[in-house]
């Protein structure tokens, strides 16, 4: 069984200190999938000065040279791999970034490609702003061929176009549903990667304020029945000193789990 992280927002407002606090040595164990932003846009966040939070001022990765230098070290080290976090992160008036904004299929291609470029790194992931996306939003992605890593049941018909992929899917999902005594209403996160014609979906279990060990464990033991994978998604600059205990207690629970293997996000891909 694969056990991945992913930990969404780093960004120009991001300072070295905040991702280290989180993960000093967590990332030695298990490799952080890191979904980074590349422009960012200031929005109501935590961890983005007030000053930005309605400024509109695009603030690209390279204007933070210390955080660029301690991302390409980490890298090298393999403490952490990059994943594409929207383009701008800015929220329009009716929707999220890669749900409204123009553009879609330009801020995929440019964002992967100046990160690749200032991060020496290869970029294979595609995390959605607030884990959002329009018919259009998805389209854009898949056309890029990068695999997607959401924090949603990564299944609506209505999202898709028809493909013979797409109605397979629908019926795995719904034998999941069934096996675990779901409802069509009750949440869930399959545990495998869900191919598309030129694409992968894979999705995630939150860590946010009020997520409890035993949520996760529960999640876990349930992915592990249907011999399935598991992935954690957080933001460093939510986690606390109760989170990061949840964390830490999550990870020494897989730990001890008989062929539990920690691994970059990116191999959740690889079936
Ligand atoms: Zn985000």
């Amino acid at each position: 069984m694969k056990v991945a992280i992913r930990d969404d927002d780093t960004s120009y407002f991001t300072t070295p200190e905040s991702l280290d606090r989180v993960y000093r040595d967590i990332w030695d164990r298990v490799p952080v999938c890191l979904a980074v932003v590349p422009f960012a846009i200031g929005y109501e966040q935590p961890g983005i000065p007030p000053a930005h939070w309605h400024s509109g001022e695009s603030f690209a990765l390279h204007r933070n040279p210390e955080l660029v230098a301690f991302l390409r070290e980490l890298i090298a080290a393999r403490r952490v791999t990059i994943a594409l976090h929207g383009y701008t992160h800015q929220d329009y008036p009716d929707g999220y970034e890669f749900q409204a904004a123009p553009d879609l299929p330009h801020r995929v291609q440019h964002g992967r490609s100046y990160l690749e470029s200032l991060l020496e790194c290869r970029i294979s992931l595609f995390v959605p702003p607030h884990n959002a996306l329009s018919k259009r939003g998805l389209a854009a992605v898949a056309a890029s061929g990068l695999d997607i890593l959401g924090s949603f049941l990564s299944f609506r018909p209505s999202m898709r176009p028809w493909e013979w992929r797409a109605a397979r899917n629908w019926w795995r999902i719904q034998r999941y549903r069934r096996a675990t005594g779901r409802t069509r209403r009750d949440p869930l996160v399959y545990p495998h990667a869900l191919g598309y014609a030129s694409h992968a979906e894979f999705g995630c279990h939150s860590l946010v304020p009020g997520t409890t060990v035993e949520t996760l464990t529960r999640h876990f033991e349930e992915a592990q029945r249907a011999g399935g994978n598991f992935c954690l998604a957080t933001h460093y600059w939510e986690i606390d000193a109760t989170l990061e205990q949840v964390m830490r207690a999550f990870l020494d629970f897989a730990a001890r789990q008989p062929r539990v293997r920690f691994v970059p996000a990116e191999e959740l891909f690889q079936e």
